[in-house]
Order: C-alpha cells, then structure tokens, then sequence
C-alpha cells in the first residue's frame, strides 16, 4: 500500500482542516530551513492556510481536526475516495485532542455557548476522531505535530515505506533523556500510557505527559499501577488528565 506514491514523480499533497486550531498545518509552514526541499518532492494543490489555488485531484490527502459535524464526515469519505493515501494531523484527528472537551459535558448546552441564540444554524454532534469515520492509512501525532516527526512521515511514504510509529510508551524515551520523574516531584504523568514519538518532549522541559499522543499499543499498565501506589495515588486522580486529550471512547 506504502508504495503507492512511488509511482509519481512529484506527488501531489492536499491539506484539509477540520475543527481544530490550525496549528498543526502551521508547523508545516514553519519548516523554514526544509520547506524548499520538500516543495520540489512534492506538490500542495490544497492548502488554505498556505495559499488560494485549490485541486480536487491528489495523491497524498493529511486531515487536520476532528470531525463534528456531519459535514466534517463527509468531508473526509470524500478525500478518502480521492486520495491514494490519507493520514491524518495532529491530536485533533487522533485521539481526539482539545475539540473532545465536548464530550464530556452536554453537547447541545455546547453548542448554545458557542453559538447564543443561532446554536440552531450549527448542527453539531459528540466529537469523532477522522478514522472513526474513514480509513486512515497513517497518522502524524502530537498537539502540535513535530516538524521532525513530519518529514520522517513524508520521507518514509515518498520511499514507498510504512512511516515509523512507536509502539512503547514515552517513558521509554523519558529514561533514555535521563530526565527526572514527574511522580518524584508529586506530580502526576501519562507517559506510561501514552505513544512515544516526541522524545518525551514536555517532561524534558520540567512539564508531564498529558497523552496528546493517544495511547501506546502496549501500554505500561503495570507500571502505572505501581507508580500511583507508591505515591500514595489513585487511577481517578489521573483520569481528568487522560481525558484532556481522550475524549472519544474508542468502541463505546
Ligand atoms: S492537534 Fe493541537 S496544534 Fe494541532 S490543530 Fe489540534 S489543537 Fe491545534
Ligand atoms: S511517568 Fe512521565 S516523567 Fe516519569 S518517566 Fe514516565 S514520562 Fe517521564
């Protein structure tokens, strides 16, 4: 599947924005010293936050945003029949990201603070990650998504090859840093939970993991277990942490 981009000489990229902040699309943009580089391995027919010529024939589709609405979905099964390949942009798209706050209130009473009195105009439903509704063939992870972690995802499918994707937790990358533990210090973390990828990123920095990433595919359960005990914690006390960025319940 991978190789299917190998075929064109210079591929052609489209980038679509669903509910998000756009800040993913502005990390691509912020590739000053690679940008020229990439612009002659590919080619962007759609990208509104870059420039005003648009295609509707593509190659490679990203998705930026989660989907709220029924127009959003559409969206997506349309660039899925026109695309080769799509992946997706950022935690908007997976898990779910910021836009998920609204699931865990009243989405109608959500619609009314965002809305007033026109809340009706917007029809909006409980927030979706794309692959909820379309196939997804890759993901670009992170709120936002890392330039580095970008371009190894464009090189890697330009090379006709499936884009890397760590499947162990960040702690893993947070060991190797040598960085201290947020839990020595009292704070809480979702390393153990969440997919590497960022280089621990925030708990490099002195911060936590807030598993903007999503879920690692072999999560380090045991080893969150331990850790909340030992510090005298319970799962209810770190689950509004994992809902900050989690809040679509996968096969709910
Ligand atoms: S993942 Fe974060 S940076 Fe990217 S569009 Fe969503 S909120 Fe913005
Ligand atoms: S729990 Fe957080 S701070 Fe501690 S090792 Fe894991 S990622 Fe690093």
């Amino acid at each position: 599947m991978y190789e299917a981009l190998q075929v064109h000489k210079r591929p052609r990229v489209a980038i679509f924005e669903l509910a998000s902040c756009a800040g993913c699309q502005l990390q691509i943009l912020n590739l000053e010293d690679e940008l020229v580089d990439v612009l002659g391995l590919v080619e962007f027919v759609y990208f509104k936050e870059a420039m005003s010529n648009s295609s509707d024939e593509y190659d490679l589709a990203l998705i930026e945003g989660s989907v709220t609405r029924e127009s959003d979905a559409e969206k997506c099964r349309t660039v899925r029949e026109r695309a080769t390949l799509v992946g997706t942009l950022g935690s908007c798209a997976y898990p779910v990201g910021i836009p998920g706050l609204k699931n865990h209130g009243d989405v109608e009473a959500a619609a009314g603070i965002v809305y007033g009195e026109k809340a009706d105009l917007f029809a909006s439903h409980p927030v979706l990650p794309v692959d909820a509704v379309i196939d997804v063939d890759f993901r670009v992870l992170g709120c936002p998504i890392d330039k580095k972690d970008f371009l190894e995802t464009l090189t890697a499918l330009l090379l006709g090859r499936k884009p890397p994707s760590p499947t162990y937790p960040v702690c893993v990358e947070c060991r190797i840093a040598e960085n201290s533990c947020a839990f020595d210090r009292g704070e809480t973390c979702l390393g153990p939970f969440t997919r590497a990828g960022c280089g621990a990123l925030c708990p490099s920095y002195g911060g936590r993991c807030y598993g903007c990433r999503g879920p690692a595919d072999d999560p380090n359960v045991l080893s969150m277990q331990a850790l909340l005990e030992e510090h005298g914690l319970t799962p209810e006390q770190i689950a509004a942490d994992f809902a900050l960025y989690n809040g679509y319940e996968r096969g709910a």
